[in-house]
């Protein structure tokens, strides 16, 4: 046995711990265990009175180890290391113990076998812990710049305020402009006001700002580094346009021959040219040249555009340029993705003309959009007499996305007015839940039952042009069951509407993984703390915000590129980030020089010192994975807080009511070297 203190807290949580796990018999469990000075348990350990309560018996008892039983060291470890430095312990000398998640919560059931299982995660802790040492953090200086990938609402606001405080931005855009899905809209709800009007002083805003470095049609291609101190590639895909040149007159696509459906800006409800500007307000004002569409790119001929540029503007041989920069803080604002409506083909889309997905409805009831704005069938020129506008495509449930997509609702509602508005036509919402939970937003939908929109609470089961009856014939009909009379209604109307969803983007696996960031089971990126932490990540210094989180509307996607740009800014008004010990180690004079671990290095932290014959780890890049300890076959790479013989400590104090002899420590022999 060794000489060391250990001080054991068990918390109730209140009645998450306490409602299952019989804490008191724990705590006077753990008083016997070899070391422990001291076992209490306390009601809620991360209150300031259980912390004071450490932090007194590190003092006066002499404690040299401390373990909490409490939740997560997700949660509630740094709580714990800042108590034991303030009473001059080290802070890698403290082990928390999840009773929480790992016992009471998973044997709610079964009291008594909850509270051995505790007995067994305390005993890991209290032994892993005798042979913590140790670690001091190493300090890195912040670069101030900060990159914001995402031009959307939530990256623009990002961007500004960091910008307006003085700070550098690097704002990457992989459109041509700016904007987001917020310059498509003409109207926003609830107030109905003029998503351009709004947007376009943004976006003009950044593009301009002095502080603002604006990259669009660019994209990522690799991030290394940490909090502080990331170098991130980005590929600048070739404009075709010198920009220094171009005026954005507009006689390169007026003049352009090759016509094409523009599925981005317009939704696939309009066209644009080959060379083109996605939609006036543009920022920046510079078309691009898409040549998978060109002619000239396609078959060597055309060249309008540059024969009618009148400043000799285009320029086909411009290439890819890829920039390599640095910069302290990165802020994620890459958007969602909408639901692919003819994964449901009970609803018609791309069967039925008339059936249009909302983001098709929004671009036709935009004044630039394709119709000028007037809500008309596919044909272009009839007004509709009746609209259906169904919610919850693809949303709550389980055959496609089982979450709320959180803004359809209020923008069935948003389109429901502007139906009757612009067509006064008959408009049947059909609803399973209204969802209009924030500011004003049940005044909309009063608003709307005033004007006389007609709201039938039911999934619709089916869009169809099989007409049964005469008031049928040449309709949509829409088939639901109205759970509020009990009973299954056909309405026939002319146009549908599609309420589709907010989905994750289709790349969000491949940009989370790149930035060494989690996906929600849904897709969507995952915040450190669903509740107190919801635009920080796990990787320090990787921020995100707006709907690359999960679906929101315009406010709190606004809101998250606010919080996120504080967040940056705190970090670089401390100049410098402590960047956590917890690191691989090689011992150099042991190492084989085999280089298994140099490959295996996700974070590409292992460099080969070929005038040493030797590998070296970078604590700068290291993330402290594990992955070259388990893979080394001389086994001369340990993992600092995480060593053989704390990891095998642990292991004996978890099965101590199986150990062989009785309570005697088992020994673990590590394995020969291969
Ligand atoms: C039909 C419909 C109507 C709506 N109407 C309203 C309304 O009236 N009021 C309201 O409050 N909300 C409304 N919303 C919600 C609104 O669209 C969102 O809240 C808002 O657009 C979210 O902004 P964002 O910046 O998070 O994402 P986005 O608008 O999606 O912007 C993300 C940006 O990131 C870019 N990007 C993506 N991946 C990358 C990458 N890897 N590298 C570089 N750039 C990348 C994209 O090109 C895009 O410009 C509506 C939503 C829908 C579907
Ligand atoms: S014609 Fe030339 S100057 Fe005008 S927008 Fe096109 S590239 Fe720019
Ligand atoms: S060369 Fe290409 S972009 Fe230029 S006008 Fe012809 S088709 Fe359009």
């Amino acid at each position: 046995m060794s000489d060391e203190k250990i001080g054991v807290y068990i918390c109730h949580c209140g009645h998450n711990i306490a409602g299952t796990v019989n804490v008191e018999e724990v705590a006077e469990w753990a008083s016997k265990l070899p070391n422990v000075v001291v076992s209490k348990d306390y009601k809620f350990m991360c209150s300031s009175l259980g912390q004071e309560l450490v932090e007194a018996d590190i003092r006066e008892k002499g404690l040299t180890r401390v373990v909490v039983a409490a939740c997560s060291p997700h949660m509630h470890e740094p709580t714990f290391r800042g108590a034991c430095s303030r009473a001059g312990l080290n802070p890698y000398l403290f082990e928390m113990a999840n009773i929480r998640e790992h016992a009471s919560w998973v044997h709610q059931d079964d009291k008594e076998a909850a509270t051995e299982k505790a007995k067994s995660i305390v005993s890991g802790a209290v032994s892993r812990a005798e042979k913590l040492q140790p670690l001091e953090p190493f300090r890195a200086p912040i670069n101030p710049v900060t990159l914001v990938v995402g031009g959307g609402i939530a990256g623009i606001n990002a961007a500004l305020e960091i910008a307006n405080a003085g700070q550098k931005v690097i704002l990457v855009e992989r459109e041509p402009s700016i904007g987001g899905h917020m310059a498509q809209f003409d109207k926003t709800f609830p107030t109905l006001d003029c998503a351009a009007c709004i947007l376009t002083p943004k976006m003009f805003e950044v593009g301009m700002h002095k502080n603002v470095e604006l990259l669009t049609y660019s994209e990522v291609e690799k991030v290394d580094g940490y909090v502080g101190n990331f170098t991130v590639r980005i590929r600048k895909k070739a404009r075709k346009i010198n920009t220094e040149l171009c005026t954005g007159c507009g006689d390169c696509w007026e003049r352009c021959p090759a016509k094409v459906v523009d599925h981005v800006y317009e939704a696939g409800l309009g066209y644009r040219t080959a060379v083109y500007r996605p939609f006036p307000q543009a920022v920046p004002k510079y078309p691009v040249i898409d040549t998978e569409s060109c002619i000239y790119f396609k078959n060597g001929r055309c060249k309008a555009c540059q024969k009618f540029c009148p400043t000799g503007a285009i320029n086909f041989e411009e290439e890819d340029e890829v920039v390599i920069v640095t910069v302290g803080n990165i802020v994620l604002a890459t958007g969602y993705d909408l639901f692919d409506a003819t994964q449901l083909p009970q609803y018609g889309y791309g069967r039925l003309a008339n059936v249009f997905t909302s983001m098709e409805f929004e671009r036709m009831t935009n004044s630039s959009g394709s119709t000028s704005g007037k809500v008309v069938l596919r044909d272009g020129l009839t007004m509709p007499h009746s609209v259906a506008i169904l919610h919850c495509i693809g949303s709550r449930d389980k055959n496609t996305n089982e979450y709320c997509s959180a803004t359809c609702c209020m923008a069935a509602l948003k389109f429901a007015h502007l139906v009757k508005e612009k067509t006064h036509a008959e408009v049947y919402n059909f609803y399973i839940d209204m969802r209009t939970a924030f500011k004003d937003y049940e005044k909309f939908y009063n608003r709307l039952m005033e004007e006389g929109t007609h709201f039938i609470r039911g999934r619709a089961a089916e869009v169809t042009d099989a007409a049964r009856k005469p008031g049928e014939e040449g309709k949509l009909i829409v088939q639901a069951e109205d759970t509020l009379i009990g009973k299954q209604r056909r309405i026939p109307v002319d146009m549908v509407i599609l309420m589709v969803g907010q989905e994750p983007r289709h790349d969000a696996h491949i940009v989370s993984h790149m930035f060494g960031i989690g996906c929600s089971d849904a897709g969507f990126f995952t915040e450190r703390h669903p509740k107190l932490d919801p635009v920080a990540t796990m990787n320090e210094g990787i921020f995100i915000a707006g709907t690359c989180q999960g679906p929101k509307d315009i406010p709190a996607s606004v809101a998250q590129g606010e919080a996120a740009a504080a967040r940056v800014l705190s970090l670089i008004g401390r100049g410098e980030v402590e960047v956590e010990p917890v690191r691989a180690r090689i011992d150099e004079d042991r190492c084989s020089g085999c280089r298994i671990c140099n490959n295996l290095c996700p974070y590409g932290a292992i460099d080969f010192l070929s005038d040493l014959g030797v590998s070296r780890v970078n604590p700068a890049l290291c993330k402290g994975c594990g992955t070259c300890v388990a893979a080394c076959p001389s086994q001369v790479i340990e993992g600092q807080h995480f060593t053989f013989d704390s990891i095998m400590s642990q292991i004996d104090g978890l099965l101590w009511d199986v150990r062989p002899n009785g309570n005697e420590k088992v020994t673990f022999m590590q394995p020969e070297p291969v």
